[in-house]
């Protein structure tokens, strides 16, 4: 059960009524009548994106489902933003085969925690509700331990000043972990998870999210999609 407060539920009742009377149009090229068309399920098959992480205590592989862009960015946002919610299980081929792609055999995924506030707004955690889809083992070990700024509109330095020490992770010693999140830009809120997890003392094999900018927009907000990092 993701929901866990009366808010929540309403939020999410009042999306399923809305579903009802609202058209639909699908969530990656707009066209009416479906909430995902054939092209863009075919779309978002799994076209894996590895990046390396500089996290403290050494180098991290992330593997990406997806690049964050076109019709992989739209569904992430439709998911993200409108509350689209049961499009997450879409994603869910590109995260298994990123954690595949890590070869991390029996770890658990640690999604990173969101804020009350996002929580509040979406009605769902987004990263833990990815992990569900996808079939993975989770365990929910990070969690804030200070606010943070807005990422947005933030280079990759100032968005690590933003996020340094602000996760604590708790019942982590000698825990085999991958970190799950949704999407990666900077890498900036994943290397602290990293960081988080190690002072805590986990072994950490690696970091997985449903899509990860390509390299040439690092920071920068793909066209036409208002992401938001912020939790
Ligand atoms: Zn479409």
């Amino acid at each position: 059960m993701l929901l866990d407060d009366s808010a929540a539920v309403v939020r999410s009742a009042l999306a399923d009524a809305l579903a009802l009377v609202l058209p639909v149009v699908c969530a990656g090229c707009g066209i009416p009548d479906s909430s995902l068309c054939d092209a863009c399920i075919a779309a978002l098959e799994p076209q894996p994106v590895r990046r390396v992480l500089d996290a403290p205590g050494g180098e991290v592989v992330l593997w990406s489902g997806l690049s964050f862009e076109g019709i992989a960015a739209r569904v992430v946002r439709a998911i993200k933003e409108d509350g689209r919610t049961p499009l997450a299980r879409r994603l869910a081929p590109g995260m298994r085969e990123a954690f595949a792609r890590l070869d991390a055999g029996d770890a658990v995924v640690v999604p990173m925690p969101t804020s009350r506030a996002s929580y509040r707004r979406r009605g769902v955690r987004v990263p833990d509700l990815l992990a569900q889809r996808a079939r993975l083992p989770v365990a929910r070990l990070l969690r804030h331990a200070r606010r943070t700024g807005d990422q947005r509109g933030l280079d990759r330095n100032a968005r690590r000043d933003n996020v340094a020490h602000s996760l604590m992770a708790t019942s982590a010693a000698g825990r085999r972990v991958v970190v799950l999140d949704d999407v990666a830009t900077t890498g900036a809120s994943l290397e602290e998870a990293v960081r988080a997890l190690r002072a805590a003392g986990a072994v950490v094999l690696g970091a997985v999210t449903a899509a990860a900018t390509p390299r040439h927009m690092n920071g920068r907000r793909p066209p036409g999609v208002a992401f938001e990092t912020h939790r």
